[in-house]
């Protein structure tokens, strides 16, 4: 279901100035928690982020696009998918399989970018276990159950049946909050949306992925006549 991938991202345009790893950034939530439009924000705030395009068997929804919302695929052909080793990670969620396709995240961070992933908790884990410190798990919450009910209603794109599902789903969601690294409560969008900016800026900044600042500091502690 795993397999390793290219971590190494640099660019001359990014202002984090050295080479450095990329980061594959994983958002998750139970739906109705923002986590749709937290990512929108992301993506159209920062230039040296892409989102990963799953593949899912489920069917797709008023408004969503194919190979841009989701590629969407039959049973027969998502097991082909994973069989041949192209997910990064894949689970089953709502009765249905969503896999990270492997190839478009290596392509992504071989061109110097970051990865946004919207991912349940499963495929959280399955990343961390495959690419550890590459990976920075973030957890979205509602503020309240009553209010997440009202969102999803507010949305209305699902039928009360699915929408009880999802709100039964949520609770065993949100008891995965502790496999994450960052946990944030959504009762403001663009506050929520600032914190995440937040932790994706300062993770580029980590020590252990700027592999480029060592030979800045080398130059910048060297003798005068060795500076040139
Ligand atoms: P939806 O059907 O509402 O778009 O998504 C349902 C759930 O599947 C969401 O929690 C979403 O984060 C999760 N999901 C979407 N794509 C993937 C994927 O590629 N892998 C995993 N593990 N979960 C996914």
């Amino acid at each position: 279901m795993l397999r390793p991938t290219t971590l190494l991202s640099s660019r001359a345009d990014d202002p984090h100035k050295f080479r450095r790893r990329g980061v594959l950034f994983v958002l998750s939530s139970p739906s109705g928690a923002g986590k749709s439009t937290i990512s929108r924000m992301l993506l159209q705030a920062d230039p040296l982020l892409r989102m990963s395009i799953s593949a899912t068997t489920r069917a797709i929804r008023p408004g969503e696009r194919d190979g841009v919302d989701y590629h969407f695929v039959d049973l027969p052909r998502f097991k082909e998918m994973a069989s041949a080793g192209e997910f990064l990670e894949w689970a089953h969620v709502f009765g249905h399989r969503y896999g990270t396709p492997a190839k478009p995240v290596d392509e992504i961070l071989a061109s110097g970018n970051d990865v946004l992933f919207d991912i349940d908790w499963q495929g959280a884990q399955q990343l961390h276990q495959l690419a550890g410190g590459d990976v920075v798990r973030v957890f979205i919450l509602p503020p309240s159950m009553a209010e997440l009910e009202r969102r999803l209603r507010a949305r209305a794109t699902d039928s009360d049946e699915v929408i009880d599902a999802r709100m039964s789903r949520a609770a065993s969601e949100i008891g995965h909050w502790d496999g994450y690294d960052y946990v944030l409560v959504n009762d403001d969008a663009v506050r929520c949306f600032e914190q995440v900016r937040t932790i994706l800026q300062a993770e580029r900044l980590k020590r252990s992925r700027q592999t480029g600042l060592i030979g800045f500091v080398r130059k910048l502690t060297a003798p005068p006549e060795a500076q040139g």
